[in-house]
This record gives C-alpha cells, structure tokens and sequence, in this order.
C-alpha cells in the first residue's frame, strides 16, 4: 500500500479518522494513532478523546455493579443466615427472610454477571 497523497511512496499506517494510507512525511502521530498531516489532526485527537472517556466511563459502570454485588451479597447473607437460624421461632416469617435474603443474593450475582460484560 502507498500513500494516499504521494501514490510513488510507500505508506507506514492509516489515519485513524479517514483510513488512508500515509507516508512518513504526511503521518502525524496523535497519542499513539496516526492522522493526515494538517489534515485530520484534530478529527483523530477527538476520536482518541472520546475512546479515553469511555473507558473510564466503563470503569466506573463496572465498579458500581461491583458495589451493588458487595451490599446485596452482605445484606442477602444476612438475611438468609437469620432467617434459616429462626426458622424454629418465627416459623412462616422467618422463611419469607430467609427468601428475600436468596432474592437479594440472586441480585448480587446479577450484578455481578453485569459487571463482567465492562472489562
Ligand atoms: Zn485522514
Ligand atoms: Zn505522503
């Protein structure tokens, strides 16, 4: 493949924004891609922007879901735990604890099933 712009010399990448071949001499390097000279340079500085953000917005959803594992797991465990432990005393309440302590673990690991699509 050559250059877009010099078709007689042989291209070293593609910018990032319109996919051309480029040359070392129409090459400018963005972060860690490559954009047209004088041409795309801002175009490839805003793709790069925007990439960066979503990977910290996927972090962020991430560590939430996580954060929601951790409180509905405690909480269900403790539901569950009293529940089973009082089920002589309290009989019929003591099961429905004990099944929103299993109600509130199963959203634990929805959540956490979530949180591992954001990796
Ligand atoms: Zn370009
Ligand atoms: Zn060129």
């Amino acid at each position: 493949m050559n250059c877009y712009y010099h078709p007689d010399k042989p291209a070293i990448g593609l910018c990032k924004h319109c996919q051309r071949g480029l040359c070392s001499d129409c090459a400018a390097l963005v972060d860690d891609s490559l954009a047209c000279k004088d041409r795309h340079e801002e175009q490839v500085r805003a793709l790069e922007e925007m990439t960066r953000q979503n990977i910290l917005k996927s972090k962020r959803i991430r560590s939430d879901y996580l954060r929601n594992t951790i409180f509905y797991g405690t909480v269900g465990v403790l539901f569950t735990a009293f529940g089973v432990s009082q089920i002589r005393w309290l009989g019929l309440q003591a099961i429905v604890y004990a099944v929103i302590g299993l109600a509130l673990l199963w959203a634990a690991l929805a959540n956490y099933l979530e949180s591992r699509k954001y990796r």
